[in-house]
């Protein structure tokens, strides 16, 4: 990739973002990216790079994709190989938002702008952060445990947070901690347990409901799970226990199974997020930002070094009751999948 113009300008009602390749001249057809994946052993993420693809071809871009498999050192060796095969801009979804800080500078030595996809690269010059609003994810999951309190007495909590090392774990926390905190200080809500999943596991979210139960007994009352994977291990441990269906839990993604779960009333809520939204919004500020055009983003987020121009979407939680009306209505998961019939 060719720089010709490296610049971030700030205006009033935006922020103009312009990196890589900025003269008419410069422009040649065949705009090539790279996508930059943490894992796709998750089924969101097939998803998201399968939106993410269609969109940018037909947007007439090619896409180069790698995986790393939850191993940051092999997500340097893919954004390096990425940069070797030339690629105008580089699309990246850290497994860790800090490690990735490498990332953007070896981007940015060769003039290649970085959009950082669904998870914030930290302390970075990131030059576009496109995502949910993960904060309020984290209100939503806490805010249906709150609508859910005993009416005498307090209600007891497992809390299971994701990857440490995934920004989003930390933002889906602290809108937790927003809804949860006056409710455990006026003694409402017990927290029995509370534990990181590394790396998003549902295995290890399983072993933190195990410890829990063994710590606490059977009393609990709810599990604050902060996706479906989570809650997947979490109701696998309940199942053992012969608890599934009799605590509330709550996910993230709206994934098949964990919508299946709701069906089945062994999982009680999930955030749905519209991957196609962030898909096909990423794929077109990709092509943008691989083209120097400019970009005009509203919002910023504080990566601990830059202001990182930022686009939110929005999320809707699900239950039983509206899982029909949004993420069936929706498309983003067939009738016959979710019901069986
Ligand atoms: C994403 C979630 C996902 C989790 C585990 C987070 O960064 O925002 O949608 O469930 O990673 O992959």
């Amino acid at each position: 990739a060719l720089v010709l113009l490296s610049c971030i300008l700030s205006i009033a009602s935006g922020l103009v973002i312009s990196r890589g390749k900025g003269s008419p001249e410069a422009r040649r057809e065949g705009l090539v990216i790279g996508l930059s994946m943490d894992t796709l052993k998750e089924e969101r993420w097939i998803g998201d790079r399968d939106l993410f693809l269609a969109k940018a071809k037909e947007l007439g871009a090619e896409v180069l994709v790698e995986s790393a498999n939850s191993d940051d050192t092999r997500q340097l060796r893919d954004v390096e190989s990425l940069i070797t095969r030339g690629v105008d801009a580089l699309v990246i979804i850290p497994h860790n938002g800090a490690a990735m800080a490498r990332a953007v500078e070896m981007a940015h030595a060769e003039g290649i702008p970085v959009l950082s996809y669904d998870r914030l690269i930290t302390g970075a010059e990131t030059d576009l952060y496109i995502t949910f609003d993960n904060v309020k994810v984290g209100e939503a999951q806490a805010q249906f445990i709150a609508d859910r309190l005993p009416a005498q007495g307090k209600l007891r909590l497992i809390r299971i947070y994701g990857a440490k090392t995934d920004n989003n774990a930390v933002l889906f926390k602290q809108g937790q901690d927003n809804i949860l905190h006056p409710l455990i200080e006026s003694g409402r809500i017990e927290v029995v347990f509370e534990d990181w999943a590394e790396d998003w596991k549902p295995e290890n979210a399983k072993k933190i409901t195990n410890a829990a139960i063994t710590k606490a007994g059977q009393g609990i009352d709810a599990i604050l799970a902060s996706n479906d994977g989570t809650a997947g291990g979490a109701i696998q441990a309940l199942i053992e226990e012969g608890l599934a269906g009799k605590v509330i839990v709550t996910g993230q993604d709206a994934d098949l199974a964990g919508c299946q779960r709701i069906v089945a009333g062994t999982q009680t809520m999930t955030v749905y997020k519209p991957l196609t939204l962030l898909a096909t919004q990423a794929a077109a500020l990709a092509v943008k930002l691989a083209s120097g055009r400019p970009i005009i983003a509203q919002e910023v987020s504080d990566n601990g070094k830059v202001q990182v121009p930022s686009v939110f979407l929005p999320i809707i939680a699900v239950t039983k009751e509206n899982l029909r009306e949004t993420v069936v209505k929706d498309g983003f998961r067939a009738e016959k999948d979710v019901y069986g019939k």
